[in-house]
């Protein structure tokens, strides 16, 4: 989870999302993690999470996806992809610091 996640503005957006992605189902897994038993598809009656599609990084682009920009992915494929990312972006900021020079 980001900020990003947390804000009233994701909230709001995937409660619209979540019931238009949950009537297309079956769809593919957008962080399947085949190590974590992920078929690859989100089947109905399964957990998932509103995901965005690959590339689609609000962090560059700074806006809200559009619906178009969204899918499923397993809550527990979701998650991991984001711990991961997460866990990523602290060993980079962690490198940053120790480069800096210690006066
Ligand atoms: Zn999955």
């Amino acid at each position: 989870m980001t900020d990003f996640h947390r804000s009233a503005q994701w909230q709001a957006f995937t409660k619209t999302a979540r019931p238009i992605i949950k009537a297309q189902l079956p769809l593919p897994c957008l962080n399947t993690d085949p190590a974590r038993g992920c078929s690859g598809v989100v089947l109905p009656g399964e957990r998932f999470d509103v995901a965005h599609i690959p590339g689609f990084d609000h962090m560059l682009v700074g806006r809200m996806p559009t619906l178009s920009e969204v899918g499923a992915a397993h809550s527990s494929c979701n998650r991991a992809a984001g711990a991961k990312l997460a866990a990523q972006r602290r060993a980079k900021r962690k490198a940053r610091a120790e480069r800096m020079p210690a006066w």
